[in-house]
């Protein structure tokens, strides 16, 4: 099946009530058919449904919507974009070892990966993501993950994912691509190489602001980087937590099966059913949404580096744009997504636009329908000073957008009567 079909349809295909829509299926547990059947489900030698914390049935819609689109093995939903990251990092990492991030990423992981784990004893050490080459000098026995996002959040880098790849599997290294801003549609990392993919699906997923969720996808074949790769004993010693179980012995995909199996069991950060039903719904339309927020953004992106006021526009479409060569290597069908950013004179100019758009409102949040405007400056970047401003790729006068699905040219005259007052 092709893309749009895989949206529509992977994961589910009715059932005994001939539902179209997917049902909700709000539940906490589910009913044994006898005490054999509910030890074998714990035992693994049967697959089903023991309690919502580990697994739903319309989750496992969305898991499956998902792996799919991304072209992956399997995947493991959360209750939200900073969970999955959480998950995916506490999977491989522990008091001792460290992980490589990109410098440039969403606030939330870098306040995760620089001070919330590193109370657990975990490490975190910066790349830039323009200089996978750093990668080198700081990999160690103790380095279990290299994270970084495919377009960057709010910074709009983008990364060379085979790059970064190459340097990790030649130290055996898992790589974790946060894909939110690009989404499958636009850029599928584990094409390039990537062992595990992780989104917040409050953003593009649910494509209208509506609910809080992550996932986490795991490529084909990740077991065969696992399996006997001392960096990841915990993946091919017994489990003492599960009976012994041996991750990478199992005819399972083992970095989502663990993530279930230990970290959903034990940190419970699981999605609500109702809360799945609205990614899948978004699911549906993500690849028609994707290619409009795209679209839109390019036109919003060529008025602004036309207009007088404008210092500088960063969008990775823009053939101007020093990411453009990665666009073309990564991206699908010329695609960039709805992410931009823009700089003006100074810090009050930038509050005054924000403070005069109309149809763009003044929201720290991405990939809704509704267009949105920020001056991170002000906001999500405010503790900065201005020399740190300017160090973080955040000028005073930078403002970002998150354009939405209204008609262009509302958006463009909405931004025109902005920059003129
Ligand atoms: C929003 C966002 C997150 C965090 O996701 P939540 O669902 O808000 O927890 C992580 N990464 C990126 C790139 C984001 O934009």
């Amino acid at each position: 099946m092709r893309e749009n079909t895989l949206a529509i349809h992977a994961g589910y295909d009715g059932n005994e009530f001939g539902t179209m829509a997917v049902p909700i299926y709000q539940t906490t547990a589910y009913e044994f058919r006898d005490a054999e059947h509910a030890a074998n489900l714990f035992e693994l030698k049967e697959l089903g449904n023991i309690y919502t914390r580990l697994m739903n049935p319309t989750t496992d819609v969305f898991e499956k919507r998902f792996a799919a689109l991304e072209g992956g093995a399997a995947a493991v939903a959360t209750a939200s974009g900073m969970s999955a990251i959480f998950y995916a990092i506490a999977n491989v990492a522990e008091a001792g070892d460290n992980i490589i991030v990109a410098k440039q990423v969403y606030g939330g992981t870098t306040t995760l990966t620089g001070h919330t784990i590193r109370r657990f004893g975990i490490e975190a050490r910066y790349f830039d993501v323009y200089e996978p080459e750093e990668l080198e000098a700081m990999i160690d026995e103790r380095t279990k993950l290299i994270h970084f996002e495919s377009i960057t959040n709010p910074s709009v880098d983008v990364a060379d994912i085979a790059e970064i790849v190459r340097i990790a599997d030649r130290h055996g290294v898992l790589t974790c691509t946060d894909n939110t801003v690009a989404t499958p549609v636009i850029c599928k990392p584990i094409e390039h190489g990537v062992d595990v993919v992780v989104h917040s699906a409050s953003k593009y997923t649910t494509g209208q602001g509506l609910a809080i969720g992550g996932i986490v996808v795991e490529r084909e074949g990740l077991v065969e980087k696992l399996k006997g790769n001392q960096r990841y004993y915990h993946f091919n010693e017994p489990d003492p937590s599960y009976h012994g179980l041996v991750y990478t012995d199992l005819p399972l995909p083992p970095f989502t099966l663990r993530t279930r199996l230990a970290l959903l069991r034990d940190l419970g950060a699981a999605p609500s059913p109702f809360n799945s039903w609205l990614y899948i719904q978004g699911l549906e339309t993500l690849p028609l949404r994707m290619r409009q927020h795209s679209d839109s953004a390019l036109a919003i992106a060529e008025f602004l580096e036309a207009h007088p006021k404008v210092k500088k526009v960063n969008y990775p479409g823009l053939k101007s744009d020093p990411n453009y060569p990665l666009v073309q290597k990564y991206f699908k069908k010329g695609m960039a997504s709805g992410l931009l950013s823009f700089e003006v004179e100074s810090r009050e100019e930038a509050q005054r636009i924000a403070d005069s758009t109309k149809l763009f409102k003044l929201v720290v949040n991405i990939g809704d329908s509704k267009s949105l405007i920020t001056h991170p400056a002000s906001t999500t970047h405010q503790q900065l000073s201005k020399e740190e401003l300017e160090a973080a790729g955040v000028p005073e006068g930078l403002i970002r957008l998150s354009v939405g699905l209204e008609d262009t040219e509302d958006l463009i005259e909405d931004l025109r009567q902005a920059l003129q007052n």
